[in-house]
């Protein structure tokens, strides 16, 4: 892939398997963007954090506005909030073009059909700590107006 001098410098973690771009997002705050053409299927990358027991889990997700906890087994939980990978500004989308999956108790993205240079790339998040009393903004017709 060929760059310019003045394209930003992306640094790429290994489990990070395609380029992407954090930047300002029409949905909500910062989003990740594909910065290569993404084939249908494919892992994308994963976000990595600080291991906590659900319970602490809870009750951080109790006291923070701004926070992305993901519980990955019945007694484990990380928290993504401090983590620097580029994924934990995923926004959500009713019409989501990847999805989220915890394998192994890591937290990873997959492409769910191809993405283009450009494209913002969104998962349905499901149940969030918000219980619908946050106004989804994702744009999509089937948008169910709420996280
Ligand atoms: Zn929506």
């Amino acid at each position: 892939m060929s760059r310019h001098a003045a394209d930003p410098v992306v640094v790429r973690a290994p489990y990070q398997k395609f380029d992407v771009i954090v930047r300002r997002s029409e949905i909500d705050g910062h989003g990740v963007f594909a910065a290569e053409m993404i084939p249908p299927r494919l892992k994308i990358g994963e976000i990595r954090g600080e291991a906590i027991t659900c319970a602490e889990g809870r009750r951080r997700a109790a006291s923070l506005q701004r926070i992305m906890i993901v519980e990955v087994s019945p007694r484990t939980a990380i928290d993504a909030s401090k983590s620097t990978d580029p994924m934990r500004f995923t926004n959500h989308s009713c019409q989501a073009n990847a999805r989220l999956a915890i394998i192994a108790g890591r937290i990873e993205f997959y492409s769910l059909r191809g993405i283009e240079p450009g494209e913002e790339i969104t998962v349905n998040y499901g149940e969030t700590h918000h219980e619908g009393k946050l106004r989804c903004r994702c744009g999509a017709p089937n948008c169910v107006g709420a996280l």
